[in-house]
């Protein structure tokens, strides 16, 4: 094998690394969206996606990125003037917040520190101050930090507010972790298929609860491709309204029947068990994660002043083909975030982690306890055989 042709390890949060049953559908000649063959395997993957989100409501797929299944939780509730309330507690909260003021809606940032998790308290008493609020945005996970927020008590809150709605962003909650849509009372949710999902960018999955469905008819806000009411008419049919992204919604067939065969729980647990072992093998590597409340679909952690950690990216990048993520704006330079989400063997994992330790004791800056490294690769991440990715 060449340099190039040696796949790269991606343990970003998102796009991750396909599993090799997509990759294959990925390579199947095309059919045409309107065929009986491609309504099969729609209407398919519209049942399956309803045990993803354990919802009974309907699940619409999008050819758009996460971003615009966020537009169209947005602009299908709610309507200019609206008063909203955005937990920003990191980029994507950011993005969400920008988004509905950019739709006209009136936005109050509830900021929390970076690397913090809700306090679902602070939600209740500004609605009880802002009676009129129309809905509450937040992520479940917020991916430039790794936090995971407590949306069950968060649905908890906003449930006994019946004009106002809980959208949630679960980009990187769907799939990685119980975010159960209807027990949990969120009324509309978003994943994407460059998570969780084990595909390439491209697809997004919305939600709408009955009480959310009932905001449709007077959300004023402006749309033309993301209005969900077109897409419903078609999804009687087994159709989309426009053109299916085919390729892609073929590969999600294959991927759903993988997780529901497995079991949605069984996803669940194998992301958790790679988070804890990663989590373990960074302690031992000395360094600490960002956030008190990490969510298991990915770690941030602070790489301390004596280690760059953009420095410390390209080096994983180019001498060991492995893609992690840094972090953005305040956090930049600070922090490093990988990924637990796709398709991840131990011996990835266990690259990873080794190839962190070599790059630490080249540096000369860090003196760890060799024994009890080798004791826990030996314990934790038994090698299957080695497969050697540093060039
Ligand atoms: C990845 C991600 C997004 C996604 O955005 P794209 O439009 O697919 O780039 C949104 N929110 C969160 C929490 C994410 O992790």
């Amino acid at each position: 094998m060449s340099q190039t042709e040696i796949p790269y390890s991606v343990l970003a949060p998102g796009p991750v690394n396909l599993h090799p049953k997509v990759l294959e559908a990925l390579s199947l000649p095309m059919i045409h969206h309107r065929t009986p063959e491609f309504d099969r395997i729609f209407k398919k993957v519209l049942v399956q996606l309803k045990e993803v989100f354990s919802t009974s409501e309907a699940v619409y797929t999008l050819s758009t990125t996460g971003s615009g299944g966020m537009e169209a939780l947005l602009v299908n509730t709610l309507s200019p003037g609206d008063q909203v309330l955005a937990v920003v507690s990191g980029k994507f909260g950011e993005r969400w917040a920008e988004m509905s003021e950019a739709f006209g809606a009136r936005v109050h940032q509830l900021k929390l520190p970076w690397g913090e998790a809700l306090d679902p308290e602070l939600v209740r008493l500004h609605l009880e101050k802002n009676p009129h609020t129309r809905a509450v945005l937040s992520q479940a996970c917020e991916t430039s930090t790794g936090v995971l927020h407590p949306i069950k008590a968060l649905g908890e809150v906003v449930k006994s507010h019946p004009d106002c709605l809980l959208l949630v962003d679960g980009i990187t909650a769907v799939g990685s972790l119980p975010l159960p849509m209807d027990l949990w009372h969120i009324d509309g949710l978003v994943a994407g298929s460059q998570k969780a999902f084990m595909l390439p960018t491209g697809l997004s999955f919305v939600s709408f609860s009955k009480k959310a469905q009932s905001f449709w008819h007077r959300a004023k806000m402006n749309k033309y491709y993301l209005d969900i009411r077109k897409e419903k008419l078609a999804n009687d049919k087994g159709e989309t309204h426009f053109s299916s992204s085919v390729s892609l919604i073929r590969a999600l067939s294959v991927v759903l029947d993988l997780i529901l065969q497995q079991g949605l729980e069984n996803l669940h647990h194998q992301i958790l068990q790679r988070a804890l072992r990663f989590r373990e093998g960074l302690s031992l590597l000395n360094l600490e994660l960002y956030t008190q409340s990490p969510s298991p679909s990915l770690t941030a952690f602070r790489t301390g002043p004596q280690f760059d950690s953009q420095k410390l990216r390209t080096q994983l990048e180019e001498e060991f083909r492995i893609t992690i993520m840094g972090g953005q704006d305040q956090a930049k330079g600070k922090i490093l975030r990988v990924g637990h989400m796709g398709h991840i063997s131990l011996q990835e994992e266990r690259n990873l982690l080794e190839a962190m330790w070599k790059i630490f004791h080249a540096s000369g800056k860090f003196q760890g306890d060799e024994s009890r490294w080798h004791h826990f690769l030996t314990q934790r991440l038994p090698g299957t055989q080695r497969q050697e990715r540093h060039l």
